[in-house]
């Protein structure tokens, strides 16, 4: 699909949290336009066999919250690829509970992967990045756009992710690397499989304006569009992948009537 037009061939992608859900939607998109991939996760079984499986992948363990794991996979991605053209940001944790409920390890651990372990990410890369410039993709999400209930931590970490990158957009744009943040609300993964259950993505998909919850896929082939020569002019931007969730309240699918 990706093939011909997008401007990934030859390119080196280092993908965080590929091991599964968004992360492996991302590598296999990426793998398929042409580009060699390093898929990096904490999950060993599962990064190896999708890097085998994948033309040119290498898989490289990485915990993102661990500063020295990010220079050995830098480094592993260098000696094997010579360059890193791609950054995606797209490990992360989630657990919901409210404010009350909130212990400060739960924060800081949902911290230390969403946000931290991004910030580790961008800083890692830039060495290798200022050489001939590239593009980060961090992964967001709808709760780094508003408050939603139960998420202060999860929150927290997404928006700092969405600032974050407006920030690297805006110290690595003299250095051709573009930054961009991505924003997928209900996404069909392994991730909301284990916190919500299936029943309740089918329950929640149909409230959202699209009436379904999303793919990994819908939200991976938009990334590979930022990561790409096809938006090379793109940086400091956000982008939703969420079928219009965050774009106001939907009061009743089958009124035509307006409310107000
Ligand atoms: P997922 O749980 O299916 O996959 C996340 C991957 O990240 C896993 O392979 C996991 O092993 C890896 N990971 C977790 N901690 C890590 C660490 N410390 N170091 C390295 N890898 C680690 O989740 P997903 O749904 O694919 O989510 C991917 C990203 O998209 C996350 O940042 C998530 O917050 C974001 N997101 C997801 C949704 C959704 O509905 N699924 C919505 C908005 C944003």
């Amino acid at each position: 699909m990706m093939e011909n037009n997008m401007g990934l061939r030859g390119k080196v992608a280092l993908v965080t949290g590929a091991a599964r859900g968004i992360g492996e939607a991302v590598a296999r998109q990426m793998a398929q336009a042409g580009a060699s991939v390093v898929v990096a996760d904490v999950r060993e079984a599962l990064g190896l066999s999708l890097a085998a499986e994948l033309e040119n992948a290498l898989f490289v363990h990485l915990d993102v919250g661990d500063e020295v794991e990010w220079g050995r996979a830098v480094n592993q991605c260098q000696s094997r690829y010579g360059r890193i053209d791609v950054l995606v940001n797209s490990a992360g944790i989630f657990h919901t509970a409210p404010i009350a409920d909130t212990s400060l390890a739960l924060f800081e651990r949902i911290v230390r992967v969403n946000q931290t372990g991004t910030f580790l990410g961008m800083r890692a890369v830039l060495p290798a990045m200022k050489e001939r410039g590239g593009s980060i993709v961090n992964i967001s999400s709808t709760s780094g756009l508003r408050g939603n209930q139960n998420s202060v931590a999860y929150g927290a970490s997404k928006w700092a992710v969405r600032g974050m990158s407006k920030v690297a957009a805006v110290e690595f744009g003299q250095y051709g690397i573009r930054v961009n943040s991505v924003h997928p609300g209900l996404i069909d993964t392994p991730m909301n499989h284990e916190e919500m259950g299936h029943d309740r993505i089918r329950e929640v998909g149909a409230s959202v304006p699209l009436a379904r919850a999303g793919r990994a896929e819908e939200v991976a082939s938009v990334v590979a569009f930022l990561a790409s020569d096809a938006a090379a002019y793109v940086s400091g931007g956000e982008y939703t992948v969420d079928g219009a969730m965050s774009a106001g309240v939907l009061r009743s699918r089958f009124s035509a009537k307006s409310t107000q």
